[in-house]
């Protein structure tokens, strides 16, 4: 799977809304009609996809590509230009946002790039080809390119605020989009762009840091519920609290607005206090995701974390206090780690109150500081056996099961946690 910039292989029946295309998805229908086709999602081989593709006919196509699928999205691409020879195809991804031009090349197939997912510029440029692209998209011009790409400085945009149109979620929503803990019916909103943290192995950090308006994310939300029947959000923000006013205004506007309203969301420890946890609580937040990555401090600043270990339980702690669930991410092998630093990050894992977690291996992604560096495991073997082990220790206490049957009142929520416990044991022991 590939959006926002990154690229993760897809983990078992788990399908999240692509998030490039379901914003772009306002800006395009401006210009006429827009199909969707998620052939990952719902299954579609290289030949069902073209079909769709060709009955179709697009006049432009704005795609998603990533550093694992680049040769499978070449192949389909290169079959639908074939057929269709003056379609117009535009990419977005890991590396044509980070490493635009060198990308381009390799990709003949791409007419171009656009560099942020929020932006009108392709609208623009498929409108008016012949014009001088925005600055957020760089296309094919003679034997070169017109257009800037962004590359990799650091770019921490302070208060910056950003609009597009309402994204036309009717696409979206739907049965083949599962994740876990959520409901089969939900929607994938937005209301913040990027980050304004240094991590050495995330990519977002490169992107910069702007704030949705509240009011824009309160309509979506309202069209949502009277539209599609929607009720539960996942805010796809990066981190969902990046801003402290921001979040506080938005949650007293839903608060008002949408007392039906369930949501999940992702933030970091350091981004979180009592108030902010009472006010998302309030507004209908069920369960909040953490990068906590290692138990280590030093391994946490080596890598750019400017939060700590004791931050990470306070926050988990604060969750726990106010009825919400928590997700905690983890990253093996990053630059620091030691077989006793490991360790103990297992057991400080343990000592958490923190009711799943989901675990990676740090790996050099396109944007990150980790590949400019060029930083290669030692081990990969060991890194991935140390994963599989961090599962293990984690999903395989029986004290995690007790906490979870002593949350259960009803038969419903216990239906909900065998759901549960199979979906994130399944999730879980997929490869890293
Ligand atoms: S805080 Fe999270 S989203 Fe931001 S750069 Fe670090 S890992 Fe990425």
């Amino acid at each position: 799977m590939r959006d926002g910039y990154c690229c993760t292989p897809a983990k078992g029946y788990f399908f999240w809304h692509p998030l490039d295309l379901l914003i772009q998805s306002g800006w395009l229908s401006r210009l006429g009609t827009v199909l969707l086709l998620d052939a990952v999602a719902r299954g579609l081989g290289t030949a069902q996809a073209l079909d769709e593709a060709l009955r179709f006919r697009p006049d432009a196509v704005f795609t998603l590509s990533g550093s694992l699928t680049r040769a499978g999205d070449r192949r389909f691409l290169s079959a639908l230009r074939e057929r269709l020879p003056a379609v117009r195809i535009i990419g977005s991804g890991d590396e044509l946002r980070y490493e635009t031009i060198e990308t381009l090349r390799a990709f003949p197939e791409l007419d171009g790039a656009l560099t942020d997912f929020t932006s009108p510029d392709l609208s623009r440029w498929i409108e008016s080809p012949a014009s001088a692209p925005g600055p957020d998209l760089v296309v094919r011009a003679g034997d070169g390119f017109a257009g800037a790409p962004k590359g990799n400085p650091r770019r921490v945009i302070e208060d910056a605020r950003f609009e597009y149109p309402l994204p036309r979620q009717d696409l979206f929503v739907g049965p083949e989009y599962r994740i876990p803990s959520s409901p089969r019916r939900f929607a994938s909103v937005l209301t913040s762009y990027g980050c304004n943290q240094p991590c050495t192995y995330c990519s977002v950090s490169r992107l910069g840091a702007k704030l949705r308006e509240p009011e824009s994310v309160e309509e979506e939300i309202l069209r949502l519920r009277r539209d599609q029947a929607v009720s539960h959000v996942f805010f796809r923000d990066a981190t969902l609290t990046m801003d402290r006013e921001h979040i506080l205004n938005l949650c007293a506007r839903l608060r008002r607005s949408c007392p039906w309203l369930t949501f999940n969301g992702w933030t970091r420890v350091d981004l979180v206090d009592g108030e902010v946890i009472r006010e998302m609580k309030a507004a209908g937040l069920r369960l909040l995701s953490f990068g906590l990555e290692s138990g280590d401090d030093q391994v946490l600043r080596r890598n750019g974390k400017t939060a700590t270990a004791r931050q990470a339980a306070d926050a988990l702690a604060l969750c726990r206090l106010h009825g919400v669930r928590t997700l905690g991410h983890f990253v093996v092998g990053l630059p620091g780690e030691t077989p006793e630093s490991f360790q103990a990050t297992l057991r400080w894992i343990e000592s958490l109150p923190l009711d799943y977690a989901a675990f990676t291996v740090a790996e050099p992604r396109p944007g990150t500081l980790l590949k400019r560096k060029n930083h290669q495991h030692e081990d990969l073997a060991l890194a991935r056996r140390r994963h599989a082990e961090a599962i293990r220790g984690f999903y395989l206490r029986p004290s995690l099961w007790v906490h979870h049957a002593r949350r259960l009142r009803t038969p419903p929520e216990a239906a909900s946690l065998i759901r549960e416990a199979r979906d994130f044991v399944r999730i879980m022991l997929l490869p890293a």
